[in-house]
Formats: structure tokens, sequence, C-alpha cells
């Protein structure tokens, strides 16, 4: 559930009329809603309820958005970071270090100083290598590293291969069969604290089997390092739920059917479960707003060219993604067409042959659900500038990232001294 509704005609973020945002900050603009993120933390919570004490660790790759991130502090939220940035980003949005989790294959030894000397709460490992980098980051610096292995089990989630990763071939965690040898390597290492395990199958997971076969897998394991001693105190679930885009298709698990689920396969294991849902808490409080610059002439349907394009919301040219697009002053008329974008891509296709609200030159249009995954993949391809983000509260909103002008975006680019001595 969503505060996105139709009030007096004109689509509303909680109590604000979107045209009235659209109007102040232009298009293309990002805006989310307060309500509809805490309603959604809640609901995740909830459905974890019989659970001792979990994390919730928001997975900031899905929305970086300071305010974002200030909203999930307030509500106690820890984080999942797969960068030294947005480890900052956490940080400084007053989540706490301890409930920050570092994720990502890549990690350097200057984010691993940087974990170490947040404090955060673990790391999590990918690969023995890695583990190996950590040890020595944490030993120069005297510190001890709290560390999961991410463990690959080898398990289709049966999403978009490109947000799947916990196939045996993904490049994502430790092989499951590597997994034992692994955990018995670092616990000779200096400079680690080997406390948990982890797992992530994919994102907009549409089906609870493969988790649970995941999970199961991982139980497996738990047993298997106990016996060798290990003592395992975490268990990392990761993320991963899915939100529904299409009203048209079946939804995907709710939050309350994934936590009795979870609930049933961990019964037993004695640890601290965490977990690393993004698009579940925040898919469906955002819209990007956009304007209808012309309604082109088509061979079976008109392209309806908007102001956002594939670099302000890549998913669907990305991932085949579908987003919903709604007028933001519907009238009632329907019509078939194609929406495209302005760059200079085919690929800049937001959706073809759809059905929808029927829509003129100057009218706005809402792409739902674009929360998660949206402003944060955007880009200044085709030389424009970053999309800006609004935030809503009530009867409140604010900027919460400006639109950048086009002069700091050209003010970057620096000429080399051989050419910038011929135009001199
Ligand atoms: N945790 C990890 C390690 C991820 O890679 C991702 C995204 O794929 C997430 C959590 C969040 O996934 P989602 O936004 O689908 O909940």
């Amino acid at each position: 559930m969503d505060h996105f509704s139709l009030r007096d005609g004109g689509l509303h973020a909680e109590d604000v009329d979107l045209t009235a945002i659209a109007d102040a900050v232009g298009t293309p603009v990002y805006v989310y809603s307060t309500a509809t993120i805490e309603r959604h933390v809640r609901v995740f919570r909830d459905a974890l309820a019989a659970l001792r004490d979990p994390w919730v660790c928001f997975a900031v790759k899905a929305n970086p958005n300071r305010a974002v991130l200030a909203t999930m502090a307030a509500m106690g939220l820890g984080a999942d970071v797969v960068s030294g940035g947005e480890l900052l980003r956490a940080v400084g949005a007053g989540i706490d270090p301890t409930r920050i989790i570092f994720s990502g294959v890549g990690k350097t030894a200057e984010e691993m100083a940087l974990g170490l000397a947040h404090g955060i709460g673990q790391f999590n490992i990918e690969s023995e290598p890695e583990a190996e980098m950590l040890s020595q980051v944490a030993a120069a610096a005297g510190r001890v590293a709290p560390i999961a292995f991410r463990v690959n089990p080898a398990v289709d989630a049966g999403t978009h291969g490109k947000i799947s990763t916990g196939r045996a071939d993904d490049k994502f965690g430790v092989a499951y069969d590597r997994a034992e040898a692994a955990y018995a390597r670092a616990a000779e290492l200096p400079g680690l604290h080997v406390q948990g395990i982890a797992v992530h199958i994919g994102s907009q997971l549409t089906d609870l089997a493969p988790s649970r076969a995941a999970f199961a897998r991982i139980g497996t394991l738990l047993g298997a390092l106990r016996e060798r001693g290990h003592a395992i105190a975490t268990v990392d679930l990761g993320g991963g739920l899915g939100v529904p885009y299409n009203p048209a298709l079946p939804a995907p698990p709710s939050p309350a059917a994934y936590g009795a689920m979870v609930a049933e396969v961990t019964a037993g294991w004695d640890v601290r479960l965490a977990f690393e849902p993004g698009r579940v808490i925040v898919g469906n409080a955002g819209v990007l707003l956009a304007r209808v610059i012309r309604v082109k002439e088509g061979v079976a349907h008109p392209f309806i060219v908007v102001d956002a394009g594939m670099n302000d919301l890549l998913r669907p040219s990305l991932y085949e993604a579908w987003h919903d697009i709604r007028a933001v002053r519907p009238t009632g008329a329907r019509a078939t067409a194609h929406v495209v974008g302005p760059i200079c891509e085919t690929g800049d296709t937001f959706a073809r042959d759809r059905e929808m609200d029927r829509v003129a030159a100057g009218d706005l249009v809402a792409f739902m659900t674009a929360g998660a995954y949206g402003a944060t993949m955007a880009s200044t391809y085709n030389s424009r500038a970053l999309t800006p983000e609004v935030m809503v509260r009530g009867s409140d909103w604010a900027v919460v990232r400006a639109r950048e002008p086009l002069e700091a975006l050209l003010a970057a680019d620096r000429l080399p001294p051989w050419i910038e001595g011929e135009q001199a």
C-alpha cells in the first residue's frame, strides 16, 4: 500500500498535489512519501515479530538519499552498504554504525579501513582473498573486524538474470562447497572475529520457494560449522522481497508470508537474524514525475515523448522493467501508446503498446513504484542534469536533492594543457 492517490482530480503524494511540486521544482523529479516509507518499515518489522531481536538493515543502494536514510535512522534501522560512499552516507544520516553491514564483492583496503574506523557491525566477506586482505587491514589498524562469509547457496532465485545473485556461477559469495574451508582459514587469521553467515540470492523475488531452499542450505551449513567449533551467532538472510509493479500480475509474497517462512525455516537456529530489505521498503514510496513534451505519430501507436529519459529511470532499459504510468490529472479517456524519453537510444523506451490514460503535450505523468533503484541509478547521459528529489510528509514537502545547474555539469570537465594552450 502507498500514499499516492487521486484527490480532486489530481494525483497527490499524501496531502500534496503533485502538480504543485512539478510547477515549483520542474520535471523530471522524483517524489517520495514519508508515510509510505514508515508504513513499509513497520509492516516489515511486524512480519518479523516472532524472531528474537532481528536487525533490519536498509539496503542503501535502493535509495541513498540522505533524507530517506535519516528517516530510516529515526526508525532505528541499520544499513547494508556496498561502498565507502554508502557507508559515509549511512553514518552521516545518523544510522548507528554498529548496525551497519558492509556487503559487496570488491571492497578495497581503503573501504575496509573506513568500516573499521567507524566500528561497523559486520563485514560480509565474499571470498578467501578478501578475508586475507581484511585481516591485514584490521591487524595493521590494531582492530578486530567482525565478519560473516556470504555463502553462495547455488539457488536460482527465478528473478531477472541481472539481479539474480545466488546461482553457483554468479560472482557473489563463497561457493557453498568451499564454505567450511573458508571458515577454517578465517578462524586462523589475525584481526578477524568470525561471527556469522550471510546469504542474498537476488532482488525482486516473487516466489518464496528459492529463498526457503537457500535458507535451508544455510541452516545445514550452520550446523556443520558449529560442529567444527565455530561460534556462529548471526545469520544475515539478505534482502530481495519483491514489490508489485504491475497491478495486472499476481502480487509478490507479503512481508507477513516471508516472515512466517523465515520463522519456520530458522526455528532452533539460536542466532540473531539480520535482513537487508531495500525495494520492499522504498519501492512503492516514490514516483518519477515527468511532463509530456509532445505526442509524435507512430506506425501502430503514437509515441508519447516525456522529459524523463533512461538517464533518470534506468530500470526499463536495463531490466525490461514495467512501471505503471499514470496521468497526474486523468480525464478518464484511455489510449494505447508507446512512452519514450528524449535520449538518443531506442532503449530509452518506458513502455510499448501500453493501454494507459490519454495524455497530451504539457500534461504530467507519474511513473509509479520508482522509489527503489530509481534516482540512485540516474546519470548525466546525453549531458542531462541529475534528477532532483522531493520528500513529502503530510502537507509538507521539501527538495531533498536539488537539480544541479547544467553549468555545474559542464564546469567539471578540464582541458589538458596542450588543448588549453591552443585555445588561449
Ligand atoms: N543485500 C544485498 C547484498 C544486495 O545485493 C541487495 C540488492 O540486490 C539487497 C540487499 C537489497 O535487495 P532488495 O532491494 O531487493 O531488497
